[in-house]
């Protein structure tokens, strides 16, 4: 365990500037260590139309039974600021962003996307991406930190696919490396593809994508990763785990990354509306704790998202995605970090 203080110390002392990143620095300034960093932000949430399908409800009560059950406390809870255009634009394209941001997005885009248009859903996905690179700029400090929100891998340049507008975990990776060139592996173990990341990195070498996902899901046409596993059908808790393990070790000790994305999707869930998948809560729990700890244990830095999760019970669904910060708070507690 004093290995990885050590280590993290270390990337403390040398600090962590992002040139286009500077908006956060004021959050980082916290002189006492208060416990495993959560990322909220209240405005991760916005208005759908009534009986609409994506559960946008549950990103208040992730905070909301992570508070209540006594896994944080509200000290613990950092609030990112708002991603400027200019900070998007590392990843989207100035058209898109103009379309977005303006309101102009046709129709046929707004069908892609499974949401209408609204300056209030534009401004969630902003804030959303603010915390994935709060998230990842806190994590290279302290070793850990998890958003309550992010994951939305289907994000293209120049589109939006799929539930997502902006693609935050790119974004996050971007800003990561711009002034020091650093490595980063983006862990996707959500259900579905993980396309737009994978196709944003296609030729990027300091980047990795691994996308583990069920085959015959969504997206239909998919992109490639640096790695992909595609998995079938139906699989449970045991095989799933054992396809992680076959691979995840063999990433970081090959790739060497300077810091883990990991897109923590609960939508492989036996229960979940669109996965097609067969994990309990007691295997996502694994899996998620088997992720963080391999990674940190190694003295890398691990920055997480919830990623896709469908329930129409969103109290149930909430305590799910919250699954990601109880283990990570168990690795927090076990390495002193
Ligand atoms: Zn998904």
């Amino acid at each position: 365990m004093t290995r990885i203080k050590q280590i993290f110390t270390h990337t403390r002392l040398v600090g962590v500037v992002f040139n286009s990143c500077r908006r956060f620095h004021a959050e980082l300034v916290r002189p006492e260590s208060s416990g495993l960093p959560i990322i909220h932000h209240d405005k991760y949430v916005c208005e759908l139309p009534p009986s609409h399908r994506f559960p946008m409800g549950k990103f208040p009560r992730v905070l909301h039974f992570l508070l209540k059950d006594q896994v944080i406390t509200e000290k613990q809870v950092w609030a990112p600021e708002i991603a400027s255009k200019d900070l998007l634009s590392c990843v989207h394209s100035e058209e898109y962003l103009k379309t977005l941001l303006n309101g102009t997005v046709h129709e046929e885009e707004q069908r892609r996307t499974g949401f209408p248009w609204s300056q209030d859903l534009v401004r969630r996905c902003r804030y959303e991406t603010g915390g994935t690179v709060l998230a990842a700029e806190v994590a290279l400090q302290r070793g850990l930190a998890c958003s309550t929100a992010g994951g939305t891998h289907h994000a293209f340049p120049g589109y939006g696919s799929g539930f997502c507008l902006l693609n935050d975990l790119a974004v996050a990776a971007k800003c990561s490396m711009r002034s020091t060139k650093r490595k980063v592996l983006i862990v996707d173990l959500d259900v579905h593809q993980g396309d737009g990341t994978a196709f944003i990195f296609k030729e990027e070498p300091h980047v990795f994508t691994f996308s583990m996902h069920c085959g015959k899901n969504f997206p239909l046409r998919k992109q490639q990763s640096d790695l992909d596993v595609s998995v079938e059908d139906g699989v449970e808790d045991k095989e799933y785990l054992a396809t992680v393990n076959a691979h995840l070790p063999r990433l970081l000790e090959t790739f060497r990354p300077d810091l883990v994305l990991y897109d923590a999707g609960v939508d492989p869930h036996w229960e979940d509306e669109l996965g097609r998948l067969r994990l309990t809560d007691q295997g996502l729990y694994q899996r998620d704790l088997y992720v963080i700890k391999t990674a940190v244990s190694r003295g890398i830095p691990v920055a997480t998202v919830i990623g896709g999760g469908y329930s129409q019970d969103l109290d149930k669904l909430a305590l799910r995605h919250s699954i990601v910060h109880r283990a990570a708070t168990k690795v927090w507690n076990d390495c002193e970090l």
